[in-house]
Parts: C-alpha cells; structure tokens; sequence
C-alpha cells in the first residue's frame, strides 16, 4: 500500500495513457466507440468499469476515483456531480420501501431533508442522539444507520469502532460521511463502516471552484449503485471536476497540515475570551470527544463552532458584520476563511429542534495566518464585551 502522499500526487499517474503529462489528460468526449457491435454489447454489460459514456464511466474521472478509494482504503470509489448526489444515491441503494434508517447524532440538513422525501417511497428514519437511542428506536425493519463523526454544527465526535460493531451485530449496514476529516484525518472503513461519502466541494477541492461527491467502499455494494442509481439519478461528475479534485489531491496533504494548524490557534484564542461560552472544536482538549478524537482521527480539520455570550439575533448579525477577513457565506474547506451563523440563516424553529444556540457562529478556517484571523475576531468581541 503506497502512503496517502504518493497516492494523493501520483498514484495512477505513470500508466501509458498518461504519457507523461504532468496532469494528466482530461478526456471531454460524451461517448466512446467500439470495433464491434459485440464489443460494444460487451462493454454495456459491464459499464461500471468499462468507458461507454460519460453519464456512467470517464477515465479522467476514474483515476479521480481509484486516488480516493485508496486513500480511503476502500475497494471501490465514484465520483459524483455533488456531496448531495452522492448522499441520495447511497441511501437510495441500500434502502427499499418499508425499510427504516437509524441517523445517529446531527447531520447535514439536506442529508435529513432527503430522509424525508424517501418517505414518500415508505421509508422512514428516527433521529437518535447515541447508542441508547438506537437500542430503543431499533426495528425489525432497520436496515441502515447513517452518522457524521465530528456531527453537523456541533462537532461531537461518535465513536466509529463501537457504533459499527453494534449495527453489525444487529445486521445493519452502515453509511458515514466523512467530509469534515478529509480521507486524510480518518478513515472509517478500516473502522467496520461499510460505505464512505464526502462532499468534494470542501477541502479535497480546496478551492471554491468545485462541486462534487464520492461514495467509497467494497465492490459489492458500489458496483451495484455505479450501475443503478448513478446511471439513473444521473448526478455524474464532469471530467473537468475530476481534474480538479485530482489538482486538489496534489495539496491536500499541505494544506490540511496548515488549516490544522491555523483552525486550532483560532479555537483556543476563542476559548480563553470572555464573551465566548464554549468552542466546539474536536482538536481542543477540552472537547468531550477528544479522547476518542484522538484514538481513531491522525488529525483536525478548521471546520468549527463557538457560542457568543449572546441570545441576540441581531448582535449575532452585527459581529458577523464587523469581521473584516472572515467572509459571510455558506460551505466551508476552501482557501478563504468563512463565517456563518445558524440564527440567521436555519429556521427558527428547525435551530431550536435541532438544540442550536442562538449565539452559535461556524467558522470555517482559511489559509490565512492565524494572527490576522484572531485580531479580526477579537476587534468584532469588543464589540460584544
Ligand atoms: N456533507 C456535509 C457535511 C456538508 O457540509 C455538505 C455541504 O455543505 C454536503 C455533505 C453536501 O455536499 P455538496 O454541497 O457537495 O452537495
């Protein structure tokens, strides 16, 4: 197995097709022909791994994808046109009417608004908080249980090995999304989680210029989504994204050593300031789940909350106006740091239900020198103090 700074740079990358291009070529054509009308059948009986069409296989975006199963150590990966598209065809795969799904802890909200929609089809899911809520929500129809580790907004970190082990017990198969570590930081197949997802569009892109998904795992569950959901849905990636996810890998490993490092600066300079209740940052030792956070993740991304000393929308609003380097948006893993806050932008009472602080702000941590990040955030907590 070659180390995830080979993999990220160079793997797949001395093949003949490659001819030595430095970045390798990005193949535009929507179809591929054949010498033979038996060729051709051949190929479409076996379109997950052979080159027919764009919407089902491209070689760009395969090289995308065997760099991400093996930094995932998975068998098998593919790319989406989206972290969403990934997420819904996953699901939808392992899942059939009458079935139910177990969604442990707090997860992105569309991933939670998709769960409803499948309802229409007679699926239904129960938000649990940890493993006791499992064990009384548990049905005989459960088939799934699908979790974030660090969880949405408050980053609480699930412990991997003991969650897979109890749904394996129980027969259940299980889905993580793994966007916030980066295949980097933590690796949960290796950890008994049966399928990986990431949205692509944060740090592997690393840019701000991509949108895409990928869903990784043992051939026996990806080849049967490559060939129904993702053909079906349609969500596919464009070989120009590929590219840049493979541009993103060749960084990767840099830049998530410095959003780190600059992503804990900030979160301790946060937690020791007097208008700040509490920092959810899984990297800070004073995080519930550092311990854990620390057993089954190599390191922390600069994805975080913190809890202004306020119940105030609108101080809230005003010191997300004052931050002069921290620009006002949604997403987060690029280059340019970014603040958001729930209060202002999920409904009333979706924050509420889901217990979010009014006061809550998510910081996602740039490139920039931390120093600069913090007398921003300082200058805007005069304003609070
Ligand atoms: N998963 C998480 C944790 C996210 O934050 C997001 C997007 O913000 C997604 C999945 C969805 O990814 P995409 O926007 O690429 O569809």
């Amino acid at each position: 197995m070659h180390d995830d700074d080979w993999i990220c740079g160079r793997l797949g990358e001395d093949e003949p097709w490659i001819l030595g291009a430095v970045n390798p070529p990005v193949f535009e054509n929507s179809l591929f022909t054949f010498g033979s009308a038996e060729e051709l059948g051949e190929a479409i009986r076996n379109e997950d791994e052979r080159y027919v069409y764009w919407r089902g296989t491209n070689p760009t975006v395969d090289l995308a994808q065997r760099k991400l199963a093996a930094l995932e150590r998975g068998e098998r990966a593919k790319c989406f046109g989206s972290g969403m598209g990934a997420i819904s065809a996953t699901i939808s795969s392992l899942v059939s009417a009458g079935d139910h799904v177990l969604v442990l802890g707090a997860v992105y909200g569309p991933t939670t608004q998709f769960l409803r929609y499948l309802e229409k089809y007679g699926v239904t899911h129960t938000h649990v908080d940890d493993l006791a809520g499992c064990d009384s929500a548990i049905k005989a129809s459960t088939r799934l249980l699908y979790f974030e580790s660090p969880s949405y907004m408050a980053y609480e970190v699930v412990d991997i090995a003991e969650v897979t082990a109890w749904a394996r017990q129980r027969g259940l198969v299980t889905a993580m999304d793994n966007t916030w570590s980066t295949p980097l930081f933590q690796k949960p197949l290796t950890m008994g989680v049966d399928l990986v997802v990431h949205s692509l569009s944060k740090y592997v892109g690393g840019h701000s210029d991509l949108v895409g998904g990928v869903v990784v795992g043992p051939a026996r569950l990806i080849r049967p989504l490559a060939l129904t959901e993702y053909q079906l849905y349609g969500a596919a990636m464009s070989p120009h994204d590929a590219a840049k996810v493979i541009k993103g890998l060749r960084t990767l490993p840099v830049r998530m050593a410095a959003h780190q490092e600059r992503g804990l600066a900030v979160a301790a300079f946060l937690e020791q300031h007097p208008v700040v209740r509490s920092v959810n940052h899984p990297g800070l030792p004073s995080h519930p789940g550092h311990a854990i956070a620390l057993r089954q993740m190599s390191g922390f991304s600069s994805l975080f909350s913190f809890v202004l000393d306020t119940d105030s929308r609108q101080e809230v609003g005003a010191f997300l106006d004052k931050l002069r380097h921290f620009r006002i948006g949604v997403s987060w893993g690029g280059f340019e740091s970014l603040v958001n806050a729930p209060a202002l932008t999920v409904e009333e009472s979706v924050r509420s239900t889901m217990g979010i602080p009014v006061g809550l702000v998510r910081l996602s941590v740039g490139l920039e020198p931390a120093d600069t990040l913090t007398k921003d955030l300082g200058a805007a907590l005069e304003e609070l103090a």
